[in-house]
């Protein structure tokens, strides 16, 4: 099981790795059991408390997940650069304070893992997500996602998400797929780098 659930995400992060510096800003727009936050808050965390992510989900159970994660992983001075939200992702520029200038913004789209299963992200809210992403993301910067296909609704959420990067003009976006060939259920991974 080579490239499950785990290792999707763990290629993502390969990338993060790539793209962040110490000091950045960056959103967690489906923060669930935390993993994802506690990664790129690593990336981000300096030694004079600069670095921010700003975590969001829908549910407040997740955000209690995370906030319960950083306590085991992150010191306090590290937890205290993370701002969580419950609210959909769709509205992310309603509480980031205006102009932040943000490094990435990471989906890792579907339900939660051991959660309600009937909570899960829609083609309609991740578009609109997208598109408040885009507006928010410096030069640099870089929108990863997480895609599940093996769910229903997953296969049109991704066809979704790359209608909507296959339209980012080629002079500013670099977009692409990274899909396992051979195991058609596998997580789709999308990334749109702005140039
Ligand atoms: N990144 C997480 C981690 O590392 O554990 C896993 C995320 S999980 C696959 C997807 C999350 O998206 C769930 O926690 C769910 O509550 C959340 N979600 C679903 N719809 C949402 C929406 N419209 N806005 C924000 N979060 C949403």
């Amino acid at each position: 099981y080579i490239f499950g659930k785990k290792k999707a995400t763990e290629v993502a992060h390969l990338v993060w790795r790539h793209v962040l510096h110490k000091g950045d800003i960056v959103i967690d727009a489906t923060c669930g059991n935390g993993y994802d936050t506690v990664a790129m808050l690593k990336m981000v965390a300096d030694e004079s408390g600069h670095g921010r992510v700003y975590g969001i989900d829908i549910q407040t159970e997740a955000l209690e997940n995370t906030s319960s994660l950083l306590d085991e992983t992150v010191t306090q001075k590290e937890k205290e650069l993370v701002k969580l939200f419950p609210i959909c992702h769709s509205r992310m520029d309603e509480v980031l304070p205006e102009n932040t200038a943000v490094r990435l913004v990471a989906f890792n789209l579907g339900y939660l893992p051991g959660g309600d299963k009937g909570i899960i992200t829609t083609s309609k809210t991740t578009l609109l997500a997208l598109e408040a992403s885009k507006k928010m993301l410096i030069l640099g910067g870089l929108i990863s996602l997480v895609v599940y296909v093996g769910h229903p609704g997953g296969r049109e959420e991704l066809e979704t998400v790359e209608a909507f990067a296959s339209g980012l003009c080629v002079d500013g976006w670099i977009c692409c797929k990274f899909q396992m060939l051979n195991r058609p259920l596998a997580p789709v991974l999308v990334f749109i780098f702005k140039r």
